[in-house]
């Protein structure tokens, strides 16, 4: 099958990062190893090549309000049977909730699945779900958010953006919340920030001091803490919601690549956690 070529050179790019990480964060090790056999699965099962097919359905970039995208409006009876075969194909990396979770969902009905997509698509939570299937809900819900990615990717590459994209806290294209938010130099402008979408991975121009969960900014917004082993990331906290999330300096290494060093700099997660703040949202590892 061929992807298109923008998504595909991504994520290649991604799994060769990781493997590059692997080497200089051994610690991070098993979590690498999991994201490079979760992208090799993504890459067998999704179907991104086939996003145009289901753009009709979600296409709502006509409308007056963002997001340009609404996946909730996907025909998600369609997907069952990949999301089965994604399910079944969890590679023995896969941590032991996400494995149990995914031996559950792939024996379940196929209505139970349908609701699991949409209850990740909605934001609604899986608590129903995981008490059906006697799992937990976080490894539950990673796996339709896991299947789901590549086709919310593919699909975001053919909504149009606004022409002046608005700096919302939000994904302008699918309504996330961001990942990780990243500065880089352009021509006419030094330490853009962009926020990168945690379910397309859209990137979006947002003002440097401002929180995107609350949008405190000042004395009362965010203050950073960076790990000297890794520079080039540091903990964007914010001091009145208690949210944070990572930000990745393409200007001090110009070979991260974000959502990869993301998952790879799981002590500042640490680190966040014991000052008791939480993740603006989870990465698709759940951390
Ligand atoms: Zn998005
Ligand atoms: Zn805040």
């Amino acid at each position: 099958m061929t992807r298109p070529p923008a998504v595909d050179q991504r994520w290649s790019s991604r799994a060769r990062r990781a493997r590059t990480l692997l080497t200089d964060r051994p610690h991070a090790a098993p979590l690498l190893h999991f994201y490079l056999s979760l992208l090799e699965l993504q890459t067998d099962v999704c179907a991104p090549a086939e996003a145009a097919r289901w753009l009709p359905s979600v296409d709502a970039s006509g409308e007056s309000e963002p997001p340009g995208l609404r996946l909730e409006r996907l025909p998600l009876g369609e997907l069952s049977d990949t999301f089965t075969a994604f399910c079944r194909g969890m590679p023995s990396t896969a941590p032991e909730p996400i494995a149990c979770a995914a031996r559950a969902a792939s024996a379940a009905d196929a209505e139970t699945r349908a609701n699991l997509m949409l209850a990740v698509l909605t934001g609604s939570g899986v608590d129903t779900e995981a008490d059906a299937l006697a799992c937990q809900p976080a490894p539950l819900a990673f796996l339709p958010r896991g299947f789901l990615s590549p086709l919310a990717e593919a699909l975001s590459d053919l909504v149009t953006p606004p022409d002046r994209a608005p700096r919302t806290p939000t994904c302008p294209r699918c309504g996330w919340p961001p990942q990780v938010s990243v500065l880089d130099d352009e021509p006419d402008a030094q330490g853009t920030r962009r926020l990168v979408c945690a379910f397309c991975a859209a990137a979006w121009i947002f003002p440097r001091s401002v929180c995107p969960r609350c949008g405190a900014s000042g004395d009362e917004g965010l203050r950073f803490h960076v790990d000297d082993a890794m520079p080039h990331v540091r903990v964007e906290e914010c001091r009145s919601c208690r949210h944070y999330l990572k930000s990745v300096d393409l200007r001090v290494s110009g070979l991260a690549v974000p959502v990869v060093d993301d998952l790879a700099t799981v002590e500042l997660d640490l680190w966040a956690a014991e000052q008791d703040l939480e993740k603006i949202a989870p990465n698709v590892l759940g951390l």
